[in-house]
């Protein structure tokens, strides 16, 4: 089910989600929904459980097709992620559906490792690299209830207003959506 994504200055936003455990039916519902939020967002990338007003640790990302992702990880739900590994430092241009008129540089690792659940509570670990490590990153920061605008180094000179695209297709240009 489609729902309705929370923005900011919503205050579900800053809260930290609560971990899940081992997922049940009812988590499995949150996991479908996500998929079909992310879904109805052109060149998104990923969303969090809290950006559809649900505060557990949840998110889901799905890289492919974007061009900066050669060797997408797939579309992946995952439950009570945790960093193994971290390392690099780069900045990056982000978008957030919880803050659809600006986009934000970014400093984020570039190599993660991340331990997670599947909805049938299966155990997990990828790494991932680049992009696909930024959106990770950017879903996991949504869990501890941090937004692109807490991580800018300066609000007046790395916060940009998101230029409309219209009638461009997903993945020519533009900045994608992190979710
Ligand atoms: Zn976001």
């Amino acid at each position: 089910m489609v729902r309705d994504v929370v923005v900011f200055p919503d205050r579900r936003l800053k809260r930290v989600c609560v971990p899940v455990g081992t997922p049940g039916p009812a988590a499995r519902r949150l996991a479908r929904d996500l998929i079909d939020t992310a879904a109805s967002f052109p060149r998104t990338t990923g969303i969090a459980a809290p950006q559809v007003g649900e505060l557990w640790r949840m998110c889901f990302i799905d890289c492919t097709g974007n061009p900066r992702v050669p060797d997408p990880l797939g579309p992946v739900v995952m439950v009570d992620p945790v960093l193994t590994h971290y390392a690099g430092d780069e900045v990056g241009r982000e978008g957030c559906l919880s803050l659809p008129q600006v986009t934000a540089n970014v400093q984020r690792g570039t190599e993660i490792g991340v331990r997670y659940l599947d909805p049938e509570g299966r155990r997990h670990e990828v790494v991932a690299s680049g992009f696909e490590a930024r959106v990770i990153l950017h879903e996991m920061d949504h869990l501890d209830g941090i937004l692109i605008l807490d991580r800018v180094r300066s609000l007046s000179l790395d916060v940009f207003p998101r230029v409309r695209r219209s009638g461009r297709q997903r993945g020519k240009g533009g900045t994608s959506r992190h979710g």
